[in-house]
């Protein structure tokens, strides 16, 4: 068997929202199908991803480099050992050759999303959906049917007040899910705070709600909003500094008892090490936010975790950046601390199996084989046509 063919394609996200730091009115993302001759149903199988949320399409990378790479190689160097399906290491591998070491954004983005495609064929090619092959490769076989999931949203939205942010919250928590996250640090800490004690009059209980800072703060706002944010006790305080700022992060940390939340920033397994030695972090209750498709994809991901387990950190303290089709199945099967969802936000691109049903904040894991993008009808359109 062999990969006939890899194609990408830039898609515009057209979003109005806002957070802290940028609006996402320009935002794209890169659509990944790999071919193969493998024949399933009388078609070609072939595995799908996207570049996750929130960094822009990188086709050029794809084209320059990653792709050819992968076409010029001998097929068989690409194939597990009894040759019956592709490797995924070995094709992360192959797309790694002549890369300096460092500088990881610039081709990590590109390489985790083709990487994640080849994921998505390779379980459609066992037959079985991607959560499980993960599981049977490294979580022991340990089968996981249902996922804690929680809300990111809470954007800033021209004429949104403390009402419409409430009325978002509620028609959520109607839908099933139990914890919301909301963006802080697009207004006056005063304003915000106003926003985390309108959300938590909803949401009932401070565990169930988190707020997200995008990274934007300087020194004095972080440690402002630190102060401001600590006797609410709050789920989660994500990205209170720049992500490479440890320093800065672990003075946050020694100032701010409850959870912190960051990650989603780094791209490489060195950056996570660096961030749980040097970034005050505790292994006991701070969660770390790794985007598995722009940070090289599962199989580098693998090594993070195993990095973090090393360090004292287990797979309970990692929740995924990205509300999506992919993260779910990365969630289920490493069995890790819970998934994302944007849902009614980022178009084709957030959210889950079109009749993915939330229960008491936990989503069902899907029993197609793959990724499971086939039930997201608007999405599989846009994979489909790439692959046509
Ligand atoms: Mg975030």
């Amino acid at each position: 068997m062999r990969i006939a063919d890899i194609r990408e394609t830039s898609v515009a996200l057209k979003s109005s929202l806002r957070n802290a730091v940028f609006d996402f009115s320009e935002m794209t993302t890169s659509v990944v199908a790999v071919i193969t001759d493998v024949m399933r149903e009388g078609k070609p199988v072939a595995g799908y991803a996207f570049n996750s949320t929130g960094r822009y399409a990188c086709g050029a990378q794809m084209r320059a480099r990653f792709i050819p790479r992968i076409l010029a190689a001998k097929s068989e160097t690409l194939l597990d050992e009894d040759g019956g399906n592709l490797d995924p290491e070995k094709i992360l591998a192959c797309m790694m050759q002549r890369e300096k070491p460092g500088g990881h954004t610039e081709r990590s983005v590109a390489i985790g999303t083709i990487e994640v495609a080849v994921w998505d064929a390779v379980a459609k090619i066992a037959g079985k959906p991607l959560h499980r092959v993960l599981a049977e490769r490294y979580n022991g076989g340990k089968a996981i049917d249902k996922v804690p999931c929680y809300v990111g949203g809470g954007w800033y939205e021209p004429g949104k007040g403390l009402k419409e942010l409430q009325d978002e919250i509620r028609a959520r928590l109607d839908k099933g899910y139990v914890t919301m996250k909301i963006k802080v640090g697009g207004a006056p800490i005063p304003e915000d705070v106003a926003r985390v004690e309108a959300a938590l009059k909803v949401v009932s209980s401070s565990a169930n709600l988190a707020v997200d800072a995008n990274a934007g703060f300087d020194r004095a706002r972080a440690l402002a909003y630190a102060k401001a944010l600590a006797p609410y006790k709050l789920r989660w305080f994500e990205e209170p500094t720049n992500p490479l700022d440890y320093a800065l992060l672990a003075e946050v940390a020694s100032i701010y008892d409850a959870p912190i939340g960051t990650g989603e920033n780094l791209f490489s397994t060195q950056d996570v090490v660096n961030l749980v030695r040097f970034g005050g972090l505790r292994a006991d209750r701070d969660i770390i936010q790794t985007d598995v498709p722009q940070s090289y994809g599962i199989v580098q991901f693998s090594r993070t975790l195993e990095m973090l387990k090393r360090e004292g950190w287990g797979r309970a303290s990692v929740f995924p950046h990205g509300g999506n089709q992919m993260t779910l199945a990365i969630v289920g099967g490493f069995g890790l601390g819970g998934c994302e969802a944007y849902p009614g936000v980022f178009g084709v691109f957030a959210g889950f199996a079109d009749d993915a049903r939330v229960e008491d904040g936990h989503l069902k894991l899907s029993d197609r084989p793959g990724i499971g993008f086939e039930a997201q009808n608007a999405l599989y359109a846009v994979m489909q046509e790439l692959a046509r």
